[in-house]
């Protein structure tokens, strides 16, 4: 058959127009099969570490074998040195030195770690009517009625006062107990079924289900929360005391799993932030000789706002940075002053059942590649770092020279909510930033959603970042 010719409108169009297309209609199967591959070890990630402590430790085993050194700020570094630093076992800074000198600015992927999930409270055992359970405090932004009746695992550390740590990780192998929040039954709820969706459970309803066998004894009280506590003891070692210098979690214990015929979508609890964290520590291991030094900051605390001394509100980030400045031989202003940052975290996927929160315009797709966000905050843009323009231009360059699949996306249509990142506590240093991640559907539900070819773009986009020589 005769190809037809362009009319000159669709010539015109495609001079002018910008082009945002599906991954697996820009690119080849190979590409594909590239973020296929990828996505299996995101997926081994996701399975072997779920909160921020065995992220973090994780990273560190992962980054050792990459050849990568802790940091010793007594040390002199050579172009191509890699080293890491990490922050009280719940955040890592790794770093690759370039060719030229800090004095001429780094350049910062930072993602997040922590995922939103339930704390125990610290006197979280009790008893009623002979059922054992945990009082919890959920952490971050969840909509509760997503967390009752789905299988949970507990995750997290017992300190004991002689400083001895008892790390508890169960649920999560074939065979292990599991946990859970119950609900009423469509029979009994006709009161609770009037309450708003966002209390019809309500904080202190969040309570886990974790035994119903009372300890064999003469007429006692509390046998089963005794019997709990036999347990307890004689496997991790503790007492009810030690609870309160304990941080366990409990997170759903689903694995990640492909979804759908076509096994584009990755299931899984905790894409928010990890599906950023996989893809820019893999980014910066592939860095092997940057121009400027390549660091990727893998945090904690920022589905709780960043505050706390493993989040990226605190000093710690900037510390490790006037570390490099002082060997470098300037002050650290100067260094930030010239230093650049991708805030890689995840965005909002336009969802067609749920058209109506979104501006189709300015809003993140499936398949799309890597969303850069230039704002998020909330109302007027309040508590937002608004990216400058110069500094979009500059990575729009980068990702375009090598390539990447990426597209830009607002959080949801204006006054129609909003959120935040760590982009304002890295803007607050005086460095340029710009929000880029993946988009999710479902986000912060215990199961979230992400597409494949958007997680590798969003690793080619960080690697692109770390490699342009510009
Ligand atoms: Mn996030
Ligand atoms: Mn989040």
């Amino acid at each position: 058959m005769e190809k037809k010719e362009k009319s000159p409108a669709q010539t015109l169009k495609e001079q002018l127009f910008r082009k945002n297309e599906h991954f697996d209609l820009r690119f080849d199967a190979d590409e594909t099969a590239k973020a296929d591959t990828f996505c299996e070890g995101y997926k081994a990630f996701l399975n072997a570490a779920k909160t921020e402590r065995e992220c973090a430790a994780w990273i560190v085993r992962r980054a050792e074998k990459a050849g990568f050194s802790a940091f010793d700020p007594e040390k002199t570094y050579a172009p191509g040195d890699k080293v890491y630093c990490a922050n009280r076992g719940k955040a890592v800074i790794l770093c690759v030195f370039g060719r030229q000198s800090v004095k001429n600015g780094v350049r910062i992927v930072a993602s997040h770690i922590d995922s939103p999930r339930l704390d125990l409270k610290p006197t979280p055992l009790y008893e009623s009517e002979e059922i054992a359970y945990f009082k919890t405090h959920y952490y971050g932004g969840i909509r509760k009625y997503q967390w009752v009746t789905i299988p949970l695992s507990l995750h997290g550390v017992f300190v004991k006062k002689n400083g001895e740590t008892v790390t508890v990780r169960l649920g999560e192998e074939p065979g292990e107990p599991q946990f859970v929040v119950t609900d009423l039954l469509p029979h009994l709820a006709a009161e609770q079924s009037k309450r708003t969706l966002s209390e019809g459970i309500k904080g202190e309803e969040l309570n886990i289900l974790i035994g119903s066998r009372p300890f064999k004894s003469d007429e006692d009280s509390e046998l089963v929360k005794l019997n709990i506590l036999k347990l307890l003891s004689e496997k991790y070692g503790v007492t009810e005391d030690d609870f309160i210098s304990a941080e366990l979690e409990l997170v759903p214990a689903f694995e990640a799993r492909d979804i759908g015929f076509d096994r584009s979508l990755i299931g899984a609890y905790g894409h928010d932030d990890r599906v950023c964290a996989y893809p820019a520590l893999e980014a910066l291991l592939a860095t092997e000789l940057p121009e400027q030094t390549a660091l990727t900051v893998l945090t904690d605390k920022e589905e709780i706002g960043s505050d706390g001394n493993t989040g990226l509100n605190s000093a710690y980030l900037r510390d490790f940075i006037t570390d490099l400045a002082l060997q470098a031989g300037v002050p650290v202003h100067r260094v930030l002053g010239r230093s650049t940052c991708l805030s890689a975290d995840v965005n909002a996927c336009f969802d067609p059942t749920f058209p109506q929160v979104h501006d189709k315009l300015n809003a993140a797709f499936l398949n799309h590649g890597a969303v850069i966000t230039k704002y998020t905050g909330a109302r007027g843009k309040s508590g937002s770092s608004d990216a400058h323009a110069e500094f979009l231009g500059w990575v729009r360059a980068a990702l375009d020279s090598e390539n990447v699949c990426w597209q830009i996306g607002e959080l949801g249509k204006v006054d129609e909510g909003g959120g935040g990142t760590v982009a304002m506590y890295i803007a607050n240093m005086n460095v340029d930033v710009v929000d880029l991640g993946v988009p999710v559907l479902s986000m912060h539900a215990p199961f979230e959603l992400v597409a494949k070819n958007d997680v590798y773009s969003t690793f080619r986009a960080c690697k692109a970042y770390f490699s342009f020589e510009k």
